[in-house]
């Protein structure tokens, strides 16, 4: 008995057309330097018998007909044989996210960690040191400080606003510049052409992790940096439903990263969790419009209201940061954070009163969130470091895309009431 294809079905439309292939097409036109929206609604696509959404390749392998067939699959570009190595509904994100970056190419992971301790174990070899900004995202503070110590990696973690300490802590063993554009809690900037200079000078190579600042607002690559990673669980899928990570770079990085650390670890991401992260991107540039119109109005009102001691906005021109971040980033985000001066017993009681703002600790997503990085101070702790007192009286506010009167009016009555 023949075996059955299922293939067979779709054969017969494909030949009857002039040789074009009717199941699928690439929809990614020219769009590729598009403006943003244009690019992410139609770059990249593909559809199947003229279905407006790609749909998901939930399969884990590829079967073949031929020997010689399988045998293709392992030598050529974009051909599909095991869906950890590679998946076409994958394929159609990591084109969105190269695009968006304007990097050469992009390869996703299972989550934001993924992606960085992929790119970290990818670049960085026994002996060798690093030069990370700080404060920094804990799990990359954690894997730097203390995992990669094993492999006899190390690692110093110097303030970026202070160039002279970046240019210090190079050493002759010193491989890799990693940084954030923008930091998660006080939202520091740094001035981004100078360190790409330093690490030029020094033959680094630089890794920033765009996850809050979003190329929305900055875009390293543009500013000479080599590697971008993000957590797209983030504003990247904004629907606080998918926990995913990316790295772009050169095509030549990612080739290497996805045959090593892609394959060999295999932290990628799962079909389904590729499609929900492309459905997230169809909106993003309209929802980090909103995110950041909503942020601006609610962050003049912070600023000028008695209670708040001070808004951790680098773009609000009162902030000493004002001039360096206007150069480097085009807007804001929905991320910002502010201090009281009412410190931890302030911070709790406000966070209580808000009804629309829940306390939770990831962000970037449509639902608006507080939370305070005093939190992770334990409460039986005797004493305080400026710093830890710093921590305690901010709260950082992720602004969703709620109605924005009532986002000011449940902040304004918690704020009014304390
Ligand atoms: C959330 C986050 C990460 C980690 O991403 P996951 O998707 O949670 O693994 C890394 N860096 C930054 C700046 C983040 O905010």
């Amino acid at each position: 008995m023949e075996p059955l294809k299922v293939d067979h079905v779709f054969e017969k439309e494909k030949e009857t057309e002039d040789g074009e292939d009717k199941m699928s097409k690439r929809l990614d036109r020219d769009t590729k330097d598009s403006g943003m929206q244009t690019m992410l609604t139609h770059y990249g696509d593909e559809t199947f018998l003229g279905a407006v959404v790609p749909p998901v390749f939930m399969n884990t392998l590829f079967a073949f007909d031929t020997y010689e067939d399988f045998q293709k699959s392992q030598w050529e570009e974009e051909a599909f044989y095991y869906s950890r190595v590679s998946n076409p509904t994958q394929i159609i994100a990591e084109k969105k996210l190269a695009a968006l970056e304007k990097g050469e190419a992009a390869r996703l992971f299972a989550s934001g960690m993924a992606a960085i301790s992929s790119t970290l174990l990818h670049v960085l070899r026994q002996g060798d040191h690093v030069v990370c900004g700080y404060p920094i995202y804990n799990g990359t503070y954690q894997m730097l400080q203390n995992y990669l110590g094993k492999f006899g990696i190390t690692a110093d973690f110097v303030d970026f606003r202070k160039l002279d300490l970046v240019r210090e802590a190079i050493k002759p063993n010193t491989k890799m510049i990693y940084c954030e554009g923008l930091s998660t809690f006080f939202m520091d900037v740094f001035d981004i052409p100078a360190v790409v200079q330093m690490a030029k000078e020094h033959g680094l190579i630089t890794v920033m992790d765009n996850t809050c600042a979003t190329p929305a607002t900055l875009r390293p690559i543009e500013w000479g940096i080599d590697v971008v990673i993000h957590s797209a669980s983030k504003y990247l899928c904004g629907h606080s439903d998918v926990t995913a990570g990316v790295v772009i770079s050169s095509k030549k990085f990612i080739d290497g990263i996805s045959q090593a650390e892609g394959v060999l670890i295999g932290g990628t991401l799962a079909p389904l969790e590729a499609w929900l992260l492309t459905r997230g991107l169809k909106t993003f540039g309209i929802r980090m419009k909103q995110h950041a119109e909503s942020a601006r109005r609610l962050a003049a009102m912070l600023n000028s209201h008695p209670q708040v001691m001070r808004v951790n906005l680098p773009l609000l021109e009162k902030h000493e940061q004002f001039e360096l971040a206007s150069r480097q980033f085009s807007d804001i985000t929905g991320l910002f954070s502010f201090e009281l001066h009412g410190g931890a017993a302030a911070v709790a009681r406000m966070m209580n009163k808000l009804q629309l703002f829940q306390i939770g600790v990831s962000w970037g997503g449509f639902e608006s969130l507080v939370y305070s990085p005093g939190l992770g101070i334990p409460p039986d702790q005797q004493s305080r470091t400026e710093h830890e007192t710093r921590l305690e009286r901010t709260i950082r506010i992720s602004v969703g895309l709620e109605d924005v009167n009532d986002l000011a009016e449940d902040l304004f009555s918690a704020l009014n009431d304390l």
